[in-house]
């Protein structure tokens, strides 16, 4: 059994830098309570190393931004790289917290496009996963953005076809945003389209499309991160064999292994490269010994 990795795959840019400036806050303000606002990066490992730092994650999928910072009296919060709105930072600022904006650079730049299209009169059509925290932030700009998270929203939408923008959430999988593009250009022939799929997106899903003697892909995510599922799609809309999203190496099974002969491991954008190269070592020791180890997680590790 061969095994390889795929290039690239793990940390981005803006994950690498949302994580840097938790640990640079947490060692310039010793004392503070400093808490993060939702999952600094989709991947819960990460959250629960952050906690060695004395940094907490407040992430209740049941309550809004709004509820989660009503929970803060004092100290610094830190906002998520996914982007936040503008109303959310005020509340923190009439709240007396003092806060740090992990935004991601590409995240930043899709909420500005947005703005200045809404600014000249267009309707927003963004196409983004509900409830995501990019989507939510995007869409708290205007009531004239509507996600499209799926077919069905785009059918039930009626609007005129004068001025619309069409645009994307920055983890969203290049052939999905593909058909949705030509699907809304065949019902608005007038729309201005800008795809807003990131680089480090771009490049890890094209390093999927490029694979070409692929038994069995290991996508080493979280799934509640939208670049990691978007991976394991594309995985299975290239027809590789089998595909399978695993948070660590304790999910990889024998049955997975059995009649394989090239194993490829990636990684989502949030995934720590420890994870994966834990997960390369395992079936590589595997690939030798024909045994499945289960060694643990070590936080220490992760950050
Ligand atoms: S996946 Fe893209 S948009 Fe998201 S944090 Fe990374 S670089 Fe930024």
């Amino acid at each position: 059994m061969n095994v390889k990795k795929v290039i690239p795959s793990g940390y981005c840019k803006g994950v690498i830098r949302a994580i840097e400036l938790a640990k640079k806050t947490r060692l310039e303000n010793k004392e503070a309570k400093i808490y993060v606002l939702g999952m600094i990066v989709h991947n819960r490992y990460v959250a629960e190393a952050l906690k060695r730092y004395r940094i907490e994650t407040l992430d209740d999928k049941a309550k809004s931004k709004e509820e989660l910072l009503d929970k803060i009296d004092d100290g610094i919060v830190i906002f998520t790289a996914h982007g936040i709105a503008d109303r959310i930072k005020k509340k923190a600022e009439d709240k007396g917290l003092k806060y740090v904006d992990a935004s991601c650079d590409d995240v930043i730049a899709t909420q500005k496009l947005v703005k200045e299209k809404i600014t000249e009169g267009y309707k927003v059509l963004y196409i983004g996963k509900k409830s995501h925290p990019e989507a939510l932030a995007i869409l708290s700009i205007s009531e004239d953005i509507h996600l499209i998270a799926n077919p069905d929203d785009l059918s039930s939408l009626k609007l005129d076809d004068d001025k619309i923008f069409v645009t994307n959430q920055t983890t969203m999988s290049l052939l999905e945003v593909k058909s949705f593009f030509d699907k809304i250009a065949q019902i608005y022939p007038k729309a201005v389209f800008a795809k807003e799929i990131c680089n480090a997106t771009t490049m890890r899903q094209n390093a999927i499309l490029n694979l070409k003697d692929c038994d069995l892909l290991y996508i080493v995510g979280d799934p509640s991160s939208n670049n990691s599922m978007k991976l394991k799609e594309l995985g299975e809309k290239v027809g590789i064999r089998k595909v399978r999203m695993i948070e660590d190496a304790s999910e990889i099974t024998e049955t997975d292994l059995g009649d394989v002969k090239n194993v490829y491991v990636t990684s989502g954008a949030s995934t720590p490269a420890y994870l994966q190269e834990q997960v390369i070592a395992v079936l590589k020791d595997y690939a030798q010994t024909k045994v499945l180890k289960k060694p643990k997680v070590d936080l220490a590790e992760i950050l």
